[in-house]
């Protein structure tokens, strides 16, 4: 073997072909402390964080570019051409003037989204085990250097290229680097040097995933020098700002945009061939017509709900991975939870041992060992109760320690109670790992659902202890403490009891070490042979999330069905339901779901609550049962094997604290809490994002309609134009920066988890909301022209008239603004006037604008606007109240026919299943 070479960024050695030892020293490190401080400093001097380069995320002045790049602007600066040429030069800047205004508007939003969403983006920071100074701890992976030696294990995401030093079952799935999905069999012994990257076994790559098994590995590559870096990719955390809704409402605004464009011209031909106007106010009103009438800035308002709602789950613990689930969670149906920690604490106390000889109940709570084991009922028992807690202490992978604050524990809840037991017997870790030292173990795995470790006994004999769920530990024994026969009917009873009273059931048994020629060797799955002995069993409690059941209420009122999936006994898991008020007449268990075919599961799965003993494939047959039910299920999930069905899910929810990166990846939504109330108000803020979304086109399309259709009605009717191309081009731009905006702060309206979920797949515009659409257009282009024939008939100036009609306009949508705030509730009490400050604000400003545009000096030159008297104010505002309170009349209709919202489907009315 080659000495190992010096190491610098340009020359690394070939790692795959040292051995452990050789690439440790290589970069100064011990296997079994790892790097000092010092050295941590220095290397990270050498090399810098384990940061890849940020993608090329749009700059500023990319991103104020990119807002010229659409039709609407394309028409606008064609019309400002035309406009020079025909020599109105205060006309094409009044044009040129809306282009930049409108550029401004697109990119100061997009950038606020970008920001929202990048804020979430360092929610999800990577972390990773390492060991420092003999300890090991969590750290951020960007602080990990060369030379770092992680402990990686199942579900985690590799954080920087590594040499495995010793590795357990470990297998990796490689896809992100080299496209293969299925996991790789790792090992720790030296290659060749000419093996190709794919086939390096002995080294992890950064952005892989641990599929099964645990490793020590060491970091030799970090950041650009990884070979992801390499390869320049970046594993992308959160999508960009496109969803399918923006899409869709990209599609419609291009079609609304070619019929707006054809009633243009065939508005500009009627105005020249058959009215004969003067051709350059024609071309002009009917460039104020077209641009009016565009919807140019939805997808900008869909964008901005999507991005500040992200930022409200955010606060409320749930980050959005991928910004459609925004959308998607507010039509969410089923949500399928796991129980452990979501729905419970997951913070384990064994409250009962249950012996050959009878119960024992332990009292206490939480980790600390304050608390009282109850006498035992025979002697033998006494010396079960020990030969138990021996077994509890040492087959198990977590650390209680004690901290100032309390007892801390590292590692699995459920291992953590039992350590607790342990010190209320008087056993600790150290004393018993130092008279019986760990020779191997097989760490715990939903999938098997137990562990197992071997020790040295102070004889000399190696013993297997294993613990586990009780109906795998029974199978695997074949006798019970005092070598008496197996009583199975006894110990399932017991079992039956304590699952029933819903606490969490682990048995535990020994054996001794079948092989003894093999002692000291690895312990591997066959070696778990029906040959135990069972010492007894555990029942643990685990108390209920109080504010889980009354999410779980919510959603059941919110006509959303709530379905837990869990590992545990049928028995605990249907008590534990039943006090979160699930149905749990039907429990399905993993068994009964493998003696299903996909149709009956179908037919099954919508009478179920409650699914015990369940694995993660179970998980994905229950997505697909539910969704070919035609359900949008969310799903939650926290192990490496959960990643399918997060997947599948149509929204994935990956747990936070205790969940692995696997997980986390595969998820559209993570719990920083782990609680399933933060998914119950995930789902309302998604509901809330929807109809802020719905509003906002409520408002948007009436008013740009009415504006276009004060000029078609006139060129059409042969009047004077009430407004001019300028002066519509104003209205348009400043509603724009104030109305339209403000309606993606609005609040929740009160019922809004209430009804049922919104179908998946509604119509964008539906026939209430092109009724409404349709009748504010007819009251806006009414009130413009009684207001505009009024002045006249009244002997005011065409200038004054126009400047009326155009406030008319204006005050129209500024009313109208706070009849959409409710669906069908009246805007008529103080409590739906507050609520949203930013129509307050809004409304003030755009009060503020116009009174500029009817009295300054130099908007009166530009936009031959003159100034108003108390009585033109008194009928605009007359105007914009008709309308207003004509629009209330009519959602008192609504609301009297048991509409609670407009603008969706008829399911949306009160009352609908
Ligand atoms: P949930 O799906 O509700 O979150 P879970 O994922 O915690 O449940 P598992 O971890 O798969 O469920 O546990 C299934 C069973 O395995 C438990 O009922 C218990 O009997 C046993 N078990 C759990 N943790 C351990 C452990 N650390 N060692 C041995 N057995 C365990």
């Amino acid at each position: 073997m080659p000495a190992p070479a010096p190491v610098a960024p340009t020359a690394p050695p070939l790692w795959h072909q040292l051995d452990a030892a050789q690439a440790c020293a290589a970069l100064g490190a011990c296997a079994q402390t790892g790097l000092s401080p010092a050295q941590v400093a220095e290397q990270r001097a050498r090399y810098g964080s384990n940061n890849l380069p940020e993608a090329a995320r749009s700059n500023a002045w990319r991103r104020l570019l990119r807002q010229f790049d659409n039709p609407l602007i394309y028409v606008l600066l064609l019309a400002g051409v035309v406009t020079v040429l025909l020599g109105s030069l205060v006309d094409a800047a009044v044009i040129f003037g809306v282009v930049l205004i409108n550029a401004l508007i697109g990119h100061i939003q997009e950038g606020k989204a970008e920001r929202a969403l990048q804020a979430v983006r360092d929610m999800l920071a990577a972390q990773a085990t390492v060991l420092r100074a003999g300890l090991a701890q969590q750290i951020a992976a960007s602080a990990l250097v060369p030379g770092d030696v992680l402990l990686l294990q199942s579900g985690d995401k590799v954080p920087a290229d590594v040499r495995l030093l010793s590795v357990k079952n470990l297998r990796t799935i490689e896809a992100a680097l080299t496209g293969e999905a299925m996991p790789v069999e790792k090992t720790e012994q030296a290659l060749e040097p000419a093996t190709v990257l794919a086939e390096r076994r002995n080294m992890a790559y950064s952005g892989t995933l641990v599929a099964s098994g645990q490793a020590r590995a060491l970091v030799v590559a970090t950041g650009v020098n990884s070979e992801m870096g390499r390869i320049g990719s970046l594993v992308e955390q959160v999508s960009s700002l496109g969803t399918p809704l923006t899409q869709r409402l990209d599609q419609f605004a291009r079609r609304i945009t070619g019929f707006i464009l054809l009633l243009s011209l065939l508005t500009l031909l009627y105005g020249y061939l058959v009215v004969q106007m003067p051709l350059l106010e024609l071309f002009l009103a009917v460039v104020g017509l077209a641009v009016a009438a565009i919807p140019e800035g939805m997808p900008a308002v869909v964008t901005i709900v999507l991005a500040m709602s992200t930022r409200a789950m955010a606060q409320q613990q749930a980050v959005v991975r991928r910004l459609p689930a925004v959308e998607t969670l507010g039509s969410v149906s089923v949500i399928c939870s796991d129980k452990t920690g979501t729905l419970t604490h997951n913070a384990m106390t064994v409250v009962r041992v249950l012996l050959a000889d009878g119960d024992v109940r332990v009292s206490g709570q939480g980790y600390s060992p304050e608390g009282q084991v109850a006498d035992c009922p025979t002697p033998e028992a006494r010396a079960d109760l020990q030969a138990l807690a021996q077994c509890a202490v040492l087959c198990n992978d977590a650390q209680l320690r004690r901290a100032p604050q309390g007892w801390t524990l590292t590692g699995d809840p459920t291992e953590g109670a039992l350590l607790a037991l342990g010190l209320k017997l008087g056993w600790t870790q150290e004393a018993l790992s130092s008279s019986q030292p760990r020779l191997d173990g097989l760490p715990f795995e939903s999938e098997q659902q137990f562990m197992a470790t071997l020790h040295r006994q102070p004889d000399g004999r190696a013993q297997l202890y294993l613990k586990g769920a009780p109906e795998r530990v029974l199978a695997l024994c074949r006798c019970q403490a005092g070598g008496l026969r197996l009583d199975a009917d006894y110990w399932q009873a017991a079992l039956a009891r304590t699952a029933q009273a819903g606490e969490r059931v682990l048995a535990l048994a020994r054996s001794p070490w079948p092989q003894a020629d093999r002692a000291g060797q690895a312990l591997t799955l066959a070696d778990i042979t029906p040959c135990f002995e069972l010492i007894g069993m555990v029942g643990i409690m685990d108390p209920l999330r109080e504010e889980a059941r009354q999410a779980v209420a919510q959603c059941q009122r919110a006509g959303i069905r709530v379905k837990m999936i869990t590992g545990d006994h049928a028995a605990t898991a249907s008590a534990i339901g039943a006090s979160l008020g699930l149905d749990t007449a039907q429990v399905l268990t993993g068994a009964m779901i493998d003696a299903m075919d996909d149709a009956l599961l179908r037919h099954q799965v919508g009478a179920s609550d409650v699914f015990a003993r369940a694995s993660p494939e179970h998980k994905l047959r229950l997505v697909a049962a539910l969704q070919a039910q035609g359900s949008l299920v969310a799903m939650t999930g926290d192990g490496v094997n959960d990643a399918p069905a997060l997947k599948a899910a149509d929204i994935g929810v990956a747990m936070g604290c205790k969940g692995t990166d696997a997980a986390r990846e595969a998820a559209d939504l993570v719990l920083t809490d782990d609680n399933f109330a933060t998914i119950a108000a995930a789902v309302r803020q998604g509901r809330v994002a929807y109809d802020n979304i719905k509003k906002s086109l409520m408002h948007m399309l009436p008013t740009n309609g009415g504006e276009a259709g004060v000029i078609v009605l006139a060129i059409f009717s042969g009047m004077p134009l009430p407004v001019t191309a300028g002066q519509i081009l104003w209205a348009n731009t400043v509603t724009a920066v104030t109305l339209a905006l403000a309606l993606a702060f609005e609040p929740a309206e009160p019922g809004v988890m209430q009804a049922p979920p919104r179908p998946a797949q509604e119509e964008i515009i539906t026939r209430a909301l092109a009724l409404r659409t349709l009748m504010v257009i007819a009251l806006m282009v009414a009130a413009t022209f009684s207001i505009f024939r009024w002045e006249l008939g009244r002997g005011a100036s065409l200038e004054l008239a126009r400047t009326a009609a155009l406030n008319t306009i204006v005050f129209c949508g500024l009313f109208y603004l706070y009849n959409v705030r409710q669906f069908t509730g009246s805007a008529l009490s103080w409590r739906a006037l507050r609520g949203n400050p930013v129509v307050l604000w809004v409304s003030v400003i755009l009060l503020g604008l116009q009174l500029l545009f009817t009295y300054a000096p130099v908007m009166q030159r530009w936009f031959g606007s003159v100034a108003l008297g108390g009585s033109s104010w008194l009928a605009i505002s007359a105007a914009g109240l008709g309308v207003f309170l004509c629009v209330e009349a009519e959602k008192w209709l609504l609301r009297r026919r048991q509409w609670r919202r407009i603008g969706g489907s008829e399911l949306e009315k009160q009352g609908a299943p």
